[in-house]
């Protein structure tokens, strides 16, 4: 069964406010999820809230305590201008961090072959003590600490799509050779980080793979990294569980992008990753939203991507 992990404060995140990270977003995904021809095949379970404790396994607590400590009664700007907070945003923000630890949870211990957590707001740029680009939390990056430090895993893998290269996932775990950081995004473009010298230090030298590309990049593009970099990275690898951060916002009709992908590139992607995840870790893959902005574009994408996780090949 692969669990769709919801809440409806990821709908409420921002609302009343004009954003590009909008609620409709979560809005369009579950309508679709709901409705679509495999439904039956999906597991609706309500996100939890993580605590304080989850999140300071990323960030730093006084970051966390000042986020959690502000008095929201307007939309407030918590970084230069693009991460934006309502009042609702607080919880969502925990329910998001939460949502990817209790999939990795029900993963891990069997209750789920997968699951997709489309949670608001997204997270691969928060970094260790800030905000940034739209993020709060770094949700992936808090459910792979969590899988190492009480789900006892050695070897990590993080598969990062989202158009934008994910700067504050690279930055947490760059000299941690348990985390395998491989983004694929489009460059150069927002947030300037992500080239290709840019693989890890330390312990985690290597442990960190960039795959920039250019404007224009097209399916065939993005299907060979998967073929010839992705893939062989994770058999060399031996993940004992994937995560995904599942941006969108490579498809040729988000505005946020100069990439071409149809919606099928999703699905495949997925398929490969599902591949690769059922011969190294007996399937297990968690994945999180992130972009994706065009709100027809996301609801298919979205879709093509959950059946590719439900279906058996
Ligand atoms: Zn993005």
């Amino acid at each position: 069964m692969t669990g769709i992990i919801y809440h409806r404060l990821f709908g409420e995140h921002l609302q009343g406010y004009n954003h590009v990270e909008s609620p409709e977003r979560y809005e369009v995904i579950m309508k679709r999820l709901r409705n679509c021809p495999f439904s039956g095949g999906l597991d609706f379970i309500e996100a939890e809230s993580a605590g304080v404790k989850l999140l300071e396994l990323v960030h730093d607590g006084k970051y966390v305590s000042d986020i959690l400590s502000m008095k929201i009664d307007s939309p407030v700007v918590l970084d230069w201008g693009d991460t934006v907070a309502t009042p609702a945003s607080q919880q969502a923000a925990l329910h998001a961090a939460g949502a990817g630890v209790q999939a990795a949870r029900l993963v891990l211990g069997g209750e789920l072959d997968s699951a997709f957590c489309p949670v608001r707001p997204p997270g691969h740029h928060a970094e260790r003590d800030r905000a940034m680009g739209f993020c709060i939390f770094n949700n992936v990056a808090i459910a792979a600490s969590w899988l190492i430090s009480e789900g006892g895993l050695g070897r990590v893998a993080i598969v990062d799509w989202d158009v934008h290269h994910g700067n504050g996932t690279e930055h947490v775990f760059f000299d941690d050779d348990r985390v395998l950081y491989i983004s694929l995004h489009q460059y150069p473009h927002y947030p300037g980080t992500g080239h290709f010298n840019s693989v890890g230090s330390g312990k985690g030298a290597g442990y960190t793979i960039n795959l920039p590309v250019g404007a224009g990049a097209d399916d065939s593009l993005y299907l060979g990294k998967f073929h010839e970099r992705i893939i062989p990275a994770l058999d060399g690898y031996r993940p004992e569980f994937i995560l995904i951060s599942a941006g969108f916002d490579a498809h040729g009709d988000d505005p946020l992008s100069g990439c071409r992908l149809t919606t099928g590139a999703f699905g495949e992607m997925t398929r490969l990753l599902r591949e690769s995840a059922q011969k190294h870790c007996g399937g297990r893959i968690v994945s999180m939203l992130e972009g994706g902005y065009d709100l027809e574009a996301l609801a298919d994408s979205v879709e093509s991507h959950v059946e590719a996780l439900v279906t058996e090949a």
